[in-house]
């Protein structure tokens, strides 16, 4: 039988529809990815074989890969991504939940490509437009008083600096983490970071590690107060009874996309700031709109942290990360020389003032509420179907599907997520991988990733999961 695909190639309206609809009774067929007008390069470079004898060679052997055989990924348009034969693949994780606006956005690559043939890089010794023009979008995008902006280069950097800001601000060594978190891989994120997988054991500096507010695994299901309580007894009992600062992602990538419980944060930056702490928002992947009902994950709970942190998103794929606090945390940095020779360079600047523009010119915080919960909607359906998914969370297109084995004892589906990953990857869909077991599928695609795109996905994921 022909792939539907091929029957209905050009796509209208209508054809879309039956597609859909064909696509959800017909789990036994295939189905095939949504038209999309473009046409990849011919690829005449290196080959997957050969990159990777190349890697092992030449690369540290802490890389590691997707897929048993890994996929050699060439070219990219928006939400699609092309391998070496020219196949086609939607881009459900988005390098990592990076690609904000979409696979060479031509308004962000435009903003590169002219400031790269003007100036590339000067630091910070002199003055360009670029750095302040980016600060000054960005800050007018956060609440309340953070209106400073340090600019570094990735996630981890800009959680370094939140946590020397925070110890040397408040004179108090001690961090507060959650178990599940993940804020980097230096030698000082590293004890932030609280999965035993991405942890060496090194000195991991005055680290606190609570209970993580899982409302699907957490002993306290979703009552944010248990999990309160739990930190106020850690402070007292495990601290000298003041703390430096509580670091969070509101909702946990690395972790298997776990949305704190509700009510969490407000109850818990009261008792860090009473035990003199300021309150540190990651935004490395909840920001920029992907949630879809906020700007920012943090808003999502009602509070206004002193510190956020950024990165991944906010540049498109640029190496940029930021850190944004209020004008006296800033201050305590003044005291001594502090520089980053690439934070905020004129290229990664302009990308990034791009990259916001095209977020509020293509209104993507509405599409992403809009698709998303479209497609939260599509895979609860899909729940009800296969015992298998034990749980669908998530808002916007920042969403986790975890599976287990067994749906009382919530037993992790390890084994069958790895089999599902490489069949979903061979009908042309790439997702992320997550949570401490690996048996959570994160999709978090770029923000342009459409209704078609989405129902591809849950016929695919449904098409795979009858197949096993
Ligand atoms: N914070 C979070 C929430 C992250 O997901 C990551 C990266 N996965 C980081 C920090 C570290 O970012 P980077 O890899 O850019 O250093």
């Amino acid at each position: 039988m022909l792939p539907l695909g091929n029957l209905l190639r050009r796509s209208s309206r209508s054809e879309a529809l039956l597609r859909r609809l064909l696509g959800r009774g017909l789990a036994s067929s295939a189905p095939s990815l949504p038209p999309f007008d473009h046409q990849p390069r011919a690829y005449k470079g290196m080959l997957a074989e050969e990159v990777l004898q190349k890697r092992k060679k030449f690369l540290g052997p802490s890389l590691f890969y997707y897929y048993q055989k890994p996929l050699n990924i060439v070219e990219g348009k928006m939400q699609y991504l092309y391998d070496e034969t020219g196949k086609r693949y939607l881009d459900g994780f988005a390098g990592i939940v990076t690609v904000s606006c979409g696979h060479c956005h031509p308004d962000v690559v435009n903003a590169v490509l002219e400031q790269t043939k003007l100036l590339q890089h000067t630091t910070t010794i002199y003055l360009h437009h670029a750095i302040v023009e980016f600060a000054e979008a960005l800050a007018s995008k956060m609440p309340g008083n953070l209106k400073v902006v340090y600019f570094v280069n990735s996630g981890t950097e800009a959680n370094e600096l939140a946590m020397l800001l925070a110890r040397l601000y408040t004179g108090n060594l001690g961090m507060i983490a959650l178990r599940n978190a993940y804020h980097g891989g230096s030698a000082g994120t590293i004890g932030l970071t609280a999965l035993h997988t991405w942890k060496y054991p090194i000195p991991q500096g005055e680290i606190h590690h609570v209970m993580n507010p899982d409302p699907y695994r957490g002993v306290f299901g979703t009552d944010a107060a248990g999990y309160a309580r739990e930190i106020q007894d850690h402070i007292n009992y495990g601290t000298s009874g003041n703390v430096a600062g509580f670091i969070a992602e509101t909702f946990q990538g690395v972790g298997g996309a776990v949305e704190l419980a509700p009510g969490y944060l407000k109850l818990v930056y009261d008792i860090v700031r009473k035990s003199g702490g300021v309150c540190i928002a990651d935004e490395v992947q909840s920001g920029f709109g992907r949630t879809g009902s906020h700007y920012w994950g943090f808003e999502t709970q009602g509070v206004v942290p002193d510190i956020v942190t950024m990165a991944k998103g906010i540049g498109n794929g640029l190496p940029l990360g930021a850190v944004v606090t209020t004008p006296e945390i800033a201050n305590v940095l003044s005291q001594k020389i502090q520089f980053n020779t690439f934070g905020g360079n004129p290229v990664c600047s302009a990308g990034g003032l791009a990259v916001l523009n095209v977020l509020d010119k293509e209104k993507r915080q509405e599409h992403c509420a809009n698709v998303g919960s479209h497609l939260i909607e599509r895979l609860r359906n899909l729940q009800q179907k296969h015992d298998i998914i034990g749980d669908v969370r998530g808002r916007g297109l920042m969403l986790g599907v975890e599976l287990v084995t067994d749906r009382k004892e919530k037993t992790p589906a390890k084994a069958e997520t790895a089999v599902l990953f490489e069949k979903l990857k061979d009908l042309g869909v790439l997702l992320g991988k997550g949570g401490l077991h690996g048996n959570v599928f994160r999709i978090k695609p770029p923000m342009c990733f459409t209704k078609e795109d989405a129902d591809f996905l849950v016929d695919a994921l449904d098409y795979a999961i009858s197949g096993i």
